[in-house]
């Protein structure tokens, strides 16, 4: 039996110190926060999205950075491993759309008793309100001596403990005061990992000028976006796309923040369709035919059943187009120029939202320097990651909670 210490109550933690302690050991969880789990509280509007039902195959492909280096871990404790581990333990599961799994109760904090009933049932003791400084160790004894051993010393506010091996699972810094304070990238960097750049993933998109300003809080379903790099196609989906007082959110917005955050911003080309489902014909055709309802109306009114009202406005304006201009003196090239803005409605990006909003830390740990099998560092023995302090991220749906889990559970179970 060895024993074992846990930097952090969040979803990686608490599925870590269950592994290490079903393997037997005698588990210690340091969490700095008066609770655990308490980003787990905010995950999927209070609901927690807390994994995917999909197949490890497809669940790679909805993995941004760290792909390789997951899918051991998500092939050995995939999403299905995640929703029997809740069914165990007391918490009724549910399916939604895009295979979203979620409580039952649509309580958040379902997830956070679940994963604590297990724990403390295996006789893991939890220490709150208990911050970790410094994780010490005299020998170093790096992971290439087989028959080596460290003792670490952990330094919290409250005292110091020793211990035969630590994972440390204290997540990114993203949402900071949900404890998330990047303090996993200081202790791997004592022990000369390396970490790499930070960047907001899963988040807003600061826009160019004011504009958008008047359009707060309109939301855009069933439009698509296009991001091109230097004319390189990186991203395009279909979706919700919402405007507020920064710029642009919603689902579509979220997941090319996680593709654009390495990219030069200046060289990125973001254009929306509006109008999806119709081909440029097609919606020439159409305005034709709404022109022709409204012959004698200002083209304003004319595109009353074409777009939200508050959009139309921004259209006219960006198609150099006068409000009030009456549609049966409108140009042919004046309806082309509509036809192509609606197809091509471009938007210029001047930054990402901070970490404060973002819902996932893109970069982290540098991969190449921990054992993909244990999450053990390549460094020194007896040091281990999970979660988001890695270099991984994914996109929205529940991939980011399974690769805490899944990186836990690989953690605590290789002990
Ligand atoms: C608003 C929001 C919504 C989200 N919704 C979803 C969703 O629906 N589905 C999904 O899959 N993902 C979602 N995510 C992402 C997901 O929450 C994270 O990827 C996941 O929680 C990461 O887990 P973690 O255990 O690695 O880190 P964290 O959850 O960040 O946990 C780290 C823990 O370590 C503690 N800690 C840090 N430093 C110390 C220290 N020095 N000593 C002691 N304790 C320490 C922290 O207090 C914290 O409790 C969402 C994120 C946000 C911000």
């Amino acid at each position: 039996m060895k024993n074992v210490c846990i930097i952090g109550g969040g979803a990686a933690g608490l599925m870590a110190a269950y592994a290490a302690s079903l393997n037997g050991h005698k588990v210690v969880v340091f969490e700095k926060n008066e609770k655990l789990g308490k980003k787990i509280y905010i995950t999927g509007k209070g609901r927690c999205n807390f994994t995917n039902d999909t197949s490890p195959q497809e669940f790679m492909e909805n993995i941004v950075r760290g792909k390789k280096f997951l899918t051991g871990a998500i092939y050995s404790f995939p999403p299905q491993k995640t929703i029997e581990f809740f069914e165990n333990h007391g918490m009724l599961v549910k399916i939604e759309r895009g295979n979203r799994a979620f409580p039952v109760s649509d309580h958040a904090s379902d997830v956070t008793k679940a994963l604590e009933r297990a724990i403390v049932s295996n006789g893991v003791e939890v220490r709150l309100k208990e911050e970790v400084q410094s994780i010490t160790t005299s020998d170093k004894i790096p992971m290439s001596d087989i028959a080596g051993k460290n003792t670490f010393f952990i330094d919290t506010n409250s005292g110091r403990y020793s211990f035969d091996e630590v994972v440390v699972a204290t997540g990114g810094v993203s949402y900071p005061t949900t404890g998330s304070t990047g303090d996993g990238y200081k202790f791997a960097k004592e022990y000369g990992h390396n970490v790499t750049d930070l960047r907001s993933g899963l988040c807003g998109l600061n826009l160019e000028g004011a504009w958008f300003k008047e359009l707060q809080g309109l939301t855009l379903k069933n439009v698509s976006i296009t991001v091109k790099n230097n004319e390189k196609l990186v991203y395009d989906d279909f979706g919700e796309l919402l405007f507020t007082h920064f710029g642009i959110s919603g689902p579509i917005v979220l997941s090319a923040s996680s593709l654009i955050n390495r990219l030069p911003l200046k060289n990125l080309k973001i254009t929306i369709d509006l109008k999806p489902a119709l081909d440029e014909e097609t919606l020439d055709k159409r305005l034709l035919r709404d022109f022709e309802k409204y012959k004698n109306k200002q083209i304003s009114n004319a595109l009353c059943e074409l777009l939200p009202q508050k959009f139309i406005s921004i259209l006219l304006s960006s198609c150099g187009i006068s409000e009030k201009k009456n549609v049966n003196v409108l140009t042919k090239e004046e309806r082309k120029q509509l036809v192509k803005t609606l197809k091509f409605f471009p938007l210029k990006i001047k930054s990402l939202r901070g970490f404060e909003e973002a819902i996932i830390t893109s970069g982290g740990i540098e991969l190449s320097e921990i054992n993909p099998k244990t999450r053990e560092s390549q460094k020194i023995k007896g040091l281990r990651f999970c979660g988001e302090v890695l270099d991984v991220d994914a996109f929205t749906g529940g991939f980011n909670l399974q690769i805490a889990f899944s990186t836990g559970f690989a953690a605590g179970n290789s002990i």
